[in-house]
């Protein structure tokens, strides 16, 4: 059988490597075809020696010639830049891309995938958020499929198997609570990056990892859940669930919920979005029956974590609203991690750039960038 030829963008991050796990153990049927950095020359270049893709890019031009030298005696394409991730993910050889990369710089090469009618597996959960409604309807036209690679799309997917033409009644999306689940507000005050990059449940990028102890995470899924399986917001209910077993649920209108589980291995989605509709053996962990925490349940306190409240209204606004939500998100993100901001500012400042930035009710593509550019300047200017 002929080999499946997968480009991952952002191979050198937390998806991107464990998807290279799956390849490795499945190599009779999947091939790393490309493979993209951002920074991280080192692991790219030696990911490449060891998968040698066809092409591989390194999004910081910077880093180019240091990529190219060591990889002169293979047979690999060596490109640098943001366009360059484009004219990979396009590449008429591949049969899947796996969009690994984090933040809004997922959308212009997702989008121009999804124009060569690629399959997507979708991990860069931030193309939905900024541009779901635009980048939905570009899939449907262009016969893309999207398949999530988010643990918690992953399982309503799976839920869904087999119901495709039953109407959803409601999605139950789980949510660990991160870190600070048990903090007082005045305990939030004083949590340090350090603090909230120890994900109870997950081992992620950096990023994730903070818009998980915000909520924020939790609020792009709703968004992303709404784009993926057509479902208003109001029928999407968040549950926080901290043993992160219950990977999400769906009720239908009969009352009966179904629900995927699982040890928290996002191997387990990766390897499904890139094998479905059949399963694949894996030596993965498996869950624990008689030894197992007690499965509980809580509801999210929407003022403690007031950035799942703002997603959900950005989710009601419509337009750019979302996207400038996700711009805000991103510079107030990379801003606590850099100790220039405090945790509870970080949702004032996305709540007054939501206040500030221009709304367009109906964008286009380029309004999402200017859209962007906009939102993170003045998220910039309430952090100065
Ligand atoms: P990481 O930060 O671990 O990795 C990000 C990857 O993207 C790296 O390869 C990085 O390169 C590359 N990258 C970062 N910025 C750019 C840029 N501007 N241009 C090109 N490449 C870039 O992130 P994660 O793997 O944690 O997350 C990736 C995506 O998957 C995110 O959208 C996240 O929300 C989503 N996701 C992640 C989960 C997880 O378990 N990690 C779970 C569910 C969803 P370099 O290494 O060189 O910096």
């Amino acid at each position: 059988m002929k080999k499946k030829k997968i480009a991952i963008l952002g191979s050198t991050g937390s998806i991107g490597t464990q998807a290279l796990q799956v390849i490795e153990k499945h190599s009779d049927l999947y091939e790393a075809y490309v493979l993209t950095a951002n920074r991280q020359a080192d692991l790219l270049i030696e990911q490449a020696r060891r998968f040698q893709p066809a092409q591989v890019v390194i999004a910081d031009e910077t880093r180019y010639a240091e990529v190219r030298d060591a990889l002169a005696d293979l047979p690999i394409q060596v490109y640098a830049g943001q366009d360059a991730l484009c004219q990979v993910a396009c590449n008429g050889e591949l049969d899947i891309v796996l969009t690994a990369l984090v933040g809004f710089a997922g959308l212009r090469p997702t989008v121009t995938a999804i124009r060569a009618h690629k399959q997507i597996a979708l991990a860069n959960k931030e193309t939905l958020v900024v541009a779901g409604e635009l980048v939905t309807q570009l899939a449907y036209d262009n016969h893309a499929p999207i398949l999530p690679v988010d643990s918690e799309h992953s399982a309503i997917f799976q839920s869904l198997m087999g119901d495709e033409r039953n109407e959803i009644e409601k999605i139950i999306l789980t949510a660990s609570g991160g870190p600070f689940r048990k903090f007082t507000l005045e305990e939030l005050k004083t949590v340090t990056p350090a603090m909230a990059l120890r994900h109870p449940n997950w081992d992620m990028g950096a990023k994730i990892t903070i818009d998980s102890a915000t909520m924020m995470n939790k609020g792009f899924e709703v968004i992303e859940a709404k784009w993926l399986f057509g479902v208003e917001a109001d029928r999407i209910q968040v549950v926080v669930h901290p043993q992160s077993i219950i990977h999400s649920a769906v009720q239908f209108s009969d009352g009966a919920v179904k629900a995927q589980l699982g040890v928290p291995d996002m191997r387990v989605p990766i390897q499904l979005a890139f094998s479905y509709p059949e399963r694949l053996a894996s030596d993965f962990d498996r869950l624990d029956w008689y030894h197992m925490q007690p499965l509980t349940f809580e509801e999210p306190d929407l003022e403690k974590f007031r950035c799942l409240a703002l997603a959900f209204e950005a989710l009601h606004q419509g337009g750019t609203m979302p996207c400038v939500v996700n711009a805000a998100n991103e510079v107030v993100n990379l801003a606590f991690r850099q100790e220039r901001c405090s945790f509870l500012e970080m949702a004032e400042v996305i709540e007054r750039t939501m206040q500030r930035a221009t709304f367009i009710r109906k964008p286009s593509l380029d309004d999402y960038f200017e859209s962007d550019a906009e939102a993170r300047r003045i998220a910039s200017e309430f952090i100065k």
